[in-house]
C-alpha cells in the first residue's frame, strides 16, 4: 500500500492497516459470537483476550444521551423487560426514551428461540446487564486494563435528532477524556462523515458500504440507514472514500475483490471488511488481501490467523 499520510495525524489507524506478518483483529460489538452484544461485558471480554480493536454503535436517547446499542428500536430478540419476560414486540424507538427510561431493559442475552437468536448459539447468558453509556466505556478505556484499547465507533443516524447534535453530544464525551487519538468515527451514512470532518477533524473516518446487491446478510438486518450513492466515481467506492477525505474503508465482506483492495490501497486506504463469521470466509478475506476483519467471532478468527502464520494487532 502507498504510505499512508495519515499515520503520523491519526496513530489510531496503525490498528487498522495490514503490515508484513500482522492483520488487524477487530471484536463485532464486542464479540456477538460469544458475549451480549455492545455490553460492557462483551467490551471486557476483548479486553481479556488480547485484541485492541472494537466495533460498536452509538445512539443517541430522548434525553440526548450517547449510549451503545444497534438497533433504532429496542429489540424483542435481546431485550427483557424488568419482570425478566422478553418484549412481546419491537419498540420503542431509543430515541423516544430517556436514559432513565432505558435503565429498566436487560440486554444480557438472546432469545435462542427467536430467529436472531438461533444465529448465536453460542453467546453467553447473563442478566441483569443495562445498555450502556458511551462513557462507561470511553472510562473503560481510561482504565489501566483498557490503555489500549482502539475504538472503532460507529455513529447511527437516528433522523429524529440533527447530525451535528448526535455528533456533538458523542465528540464531547471522547474529548473530555482525551480519547480522540484512540477512535475512529465510522457510519454508514457518509453526509454524517461529512459533518464529522467540519465538526471533529482531530478524529479519521471511515466509511461504511454495502451494495445492494448483498444486502441479504443473516446476521446484520438490513439498516433504515442512508445508502450512500455508489454511482458516482464511476461507481468506484475506495476513490468515493478518498475524495470524500475518508481514512478508512469497511465494505460488507461479500463485496470485497481482489481488485477493490488494489485499488483502495492504491489511494492509502486501509480495508476492514464486516461480518466476517464462517471459516471459508476468513480464508478468502485473508486470500483478498484485505487490511482488517471486524468479527462476531474473535476466537474462530485467531485460530485462522494462528494457522496462517499471522499475529493481529
Ligand atoms: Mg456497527
Amino acid at each position: 500500500m502507498k504510505d499512508s499520510p495519515h499515520l503520523q495525524n491519526f496513530p489510531q489507524l496503525n490498528a487498522f492497516h495490514a503490515k508484513p506478518g500482522f492483520i488487524s483483529l477487530i471484536g463485532h460489538r464486542g464479540a456477538r459470537g460469544l458475549m451480549p452484544e455492545n455490553t460492557i461485558e462483551g467490551f471486557e471480554y476483548i479486553l481479556n483476550n488480547d485484541i485492541i480493536a472494537i466495533e460498536f454503535d452509538v445512539l443517541l436517547t430522548k434525553d440526548e444521551i450517547p449510549v451503545i446499542t444497534h438497533d433504532f428500536y429496542l429489540s424483542k430478540a435481546i431485550t427483557r423487560n424488568s419482570e425478566g419476560n422478553w418484549l412481546s414486540k419491537d419498540g420503542p424507538r431509543i430515541s423516544n426514551l430517556t436514559r432513565s427510561q432505558l435503565e429498566v431493559f436487560d440486554v444480557g442475552g438472546v432469545d435462542k428461540s427467536s430467529a436472531y437468536g438461533r444465529l448465536y448459539p453460542q453467546q453467553a447468558f447473563l442478566s441483569d446487564v443495562r445498555i450502556p453509556k458511551l462513557t462507561d466505556l470511553l472510562d473503560l478505556a481510561c482504565l489501566p486494563k483498557g490503555q489500549n484499547l482502539i475504538l472503532l465507533l460507529e455513529i447511527k443516524s437516528e433522523p429524529s435528532f440533527k447530525k451535528s447534535t448526535i455528533i456533538e453530544n458523542i465528540v464531547f464525551e471522547i474529548e473530555k477524556r482525551s480519547l480522540s487519538n484512540r477512535t475512529v468515527l465510522h457510519s454508514f451514512d457518509w453526509e454524517l462523515l461529512e459533518e464529522c470532518n467540519r465538526l471533529a477533524p482531530n478524529m479519521p473516518r471511515s466509511y461504511l458500504s454495502q451494495l445492494p446487491k448483498s444486502s441479504d446478510d443473516l446476521y446484520d438486518k438490513p439498516s433504515e440507514e442512508i445508502s450512500p450513492d455508489f454511482s458516482s466515481f464511476n461507481g468506484s467506492i475506495p476513490k468515493a472514500i478518498k475524495a470524500a477525505g475518508g481514512h478508512l474503508w469497511c465494505p460488507y465482506f461479500k463485496d470485497v475483490t481482489a481488485d477493490l483492495v488494489a485499488e483502495a490501497h492504491s489511494l492509502g486506504l486501509p480495508v476492514c471488511t464486516w461480518t466476517v463469521n464462517e471459516v471459508e470466509d476468513f480464508e478468502n478475506m485473508i486470500d483478498l488481501g484485505v487490511d482488517g476483519i471486524i468479527t462476531d467471532y474473535t476466537d474462530r478468527a485467531k485460530n485462522i490467523f494462528k494457522l496462517r502464520g499471522l499475529r493481529w494487532q
